[in-house]
């Protein structure tokens, strides 16, 4: 029969010693404190050089388990370390070193010292710091102050939708700030790759045109650092505006990237243009447009009410309007009215 070597008791041995001189040595030696540095913003935890999504109790834990010295009859260690709010500073918790000592496992309470240190992990301070990679310089068309001010509202709308969406995935994708400056917006992104996606976004449901530009801000790791500027200009004309095309009114039946589509208000003659050809004069925005009340029709000629008098005027009616209901659309120049 073996006897534990410091009282002599005959029973269950862990190596030359019973379960009661052992626990009477220092089995369990924790680090006075263990530090655990936590993003002031976001939470995130350092782990060496890496700002990780860990909790701190599991990086306090982990850090204990490496600092803590232990009896050579331990051969496994876990701490379990209670729910705590990281603030700032030393925090005194009740833990458990759960030892495993020859095939049993005994649980040790320990009071255990450990300390928050608040920093901002470098996405944090990126954001904080006015960083960003790309501005996204948005600009009215031009329409006339009614109809630019609604697209660009509307535009506006769309590129914080897209922003919030893209930014969900890419983490440099934050909005750092937004300006209000002459003639539309600046916003400022961390994100090049966003303020690109936003941007065809805006350009395919409102027919912008793009331009890039960068400049070279410094160097980063041997690589040349750049930041971007995409302005994006609303289109001077859209779909359903009265315009005047060499001396004639037309209605602008579509806008593509490149052309747009003219018809004659009279003849119903349509015309591709190029789009920004720069010989249009934008007559009436469509939110500018009027409904009159139809009278009466003839071959040549349709009689409404001037909505502004409900006076009868007679008007030409445009080739190839075969239908014509109750109402008509008309646009108004210089006191006349045509239908649109
Ligand atoms: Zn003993
Ligand atoms: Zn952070």
């Amino acid at each position: 029969m073996e006897f534990c070597v410091e009282c002599g008791a005959e029973e269950k041995l862990y190596g030359h010693l019973c379960k009661d001189c052992l626990l009477s040595k220092d089995l369990i030696k924790p680090p006075a404190h263990v530090s655990v540095v936590v993003c002031r913003a976001c939470d995130k935890v350092l782990k060496g050089s890496r700002w990780l999504e860990t909790s701190p109790m599991e990086e306090a834990g982990e850090s204990l388990g490496k600092e803590t010295k232990t009896h050579t009859e331990v051969t496994g260690l876990k701490w379990e370390i209670p729910d705590f709010e990281p603030e700032k500073g030393e925090h005194m918790l009740e833990c458990n070193a759960v030892a495993s000592i020859g095939g049993e496992e005994l649980s040790l309470p320990f009071k255990v010292s450990v300390k928050i240190g608040m920093q901002m992990c470098d996405v944090c301070s990126r954001m904080r710091g006015d960083y960003y990679e790309a501005i996204i310089q948005l600009r009215r068309g031009d329409l006339g102050s009614q109809g630019s001010d609604r697209d660009l509202a509307e535009a506006d709308a769309g590129i914080l939708k897209a922003i919030s969406e893209l930014g969900k995935a890419d983490k440099m994708g934050f909005l750092a700030k937004t300006e209000e400056v002459t003639g539309g917006i600046d916003y400022y992104l961390g994100s090049m790759g966003v303020a690109r996606s936003v941007t065809r976004k805006i350009r395919d449901s409102k027919g912008a045109s793009i331009t890039e530009s960068r400049s070279l801000v410094g160097m980063k790791d041997g690589k040349e650092l750049y930041r971007w500027t995409i302005l994006i200009r609303l289109p001077s004309h859209r779909a359903g505006d009265v315009v005047v095309f060499e001396n004639e009114l037309h209605a602008v039946e579509s806008v593509g990237r490149k052309y747009m589509n003219l018809r004659h208000l009279l003849s119903g003659k349509k015309t591709r243009i190029q789009v920004g050809s720069g010989n249009l004069k934008s007559i009436a925005p469509k939110e500018n447009l009027e409904e009159a009340v139809v009278v009466s029709k003839a071959e040549d000629t349709v009689q409404v009410l001037d909505p502004r008098n409900m006076k009868t005027v007679t008007l030409s009616r445009p080739a190839g309007l075969k239908d014509i209901g109750e109402t008509v659309i008309v646009v108004r120049q210089d006191e006349e009215l045509f239908i649109v």
